[in-house]
């Protein structure tokens, strides 16, 4: 089922997301929706509070769907190690037309839990670490407009305001 993406400033999106506890036919079919939802959207990460459930899990697909191997299921996720800085443009799903360049580790170690509740660790670096980052802000209620440098998030919010207005948003 293709879910329905909140778009900034709904207030789902800035708020932290609770822990996930049960791993049963329901989660699994609500990570089923989220990748379902991402592909739709041509998106490479997507948090459940994106589709406006306020819980501690985010799928990523760098493939775009071309490659199963890619795709990541990340529950109760955080970053355990970060090291380096990259700077680059990134998009989010709930800022449509929206892309500026953020400051952001070169490379994380993540710890999450699986759709079976077992937990694992895994590393990436450049666009894994970005997407990795970008994505677990989400579950803490954090938005890349406020790792922007001010006068880029001014530029943005600027931008949103007249597509509210012009009723594009
Ligand atoms: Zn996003």
């Amino acid at each position: 089922m293709n879910l329905k993406i909140v778009k900034y400033p709904d207030p789902v999106l800035a708020r932290p997301g609770e822990p996930v506890t049960e791993f049963n036919a329901e989660l699994r079919q609500f990570v089923a929706d989220m990748f379902e939802t991402m592909y739709a959207g041509q998106g490479i990460g997507l948090a459940a509070p994106q589709v406006g459930v306020s819980k501690r899990l985010l799928v990523i697909d760098l493939s775009m769907g071309k490659d199963p191997k890619d795709k990541l299921v990340l529950i109760n996720p955080e970053i355990i190690v970060s090291e380096g800085r990259q700077y680059e443009e990134e998009g989010c799903l709930s800022f449509p037309e929206i892309r500026e360049k953020v400051v952001r580790a070169a490379k994380v170690r993540i710890r999450a839990q699986d759709e079976k509740g077992k937990w694992f660790e895994m590393d990436g670096d450049d666009l894994l670490a970005r997407c990795f980052q970008h994505e677990i802000d989400h579950v803490d209620g954090m938005l890349f407009i406020f790792r922007m440098s001010a006068l880029k998030r001014d530029l943005s919010l600027r931008k949103i305001r007249k597509m509210q207005r012009d009723g594009e948003w």
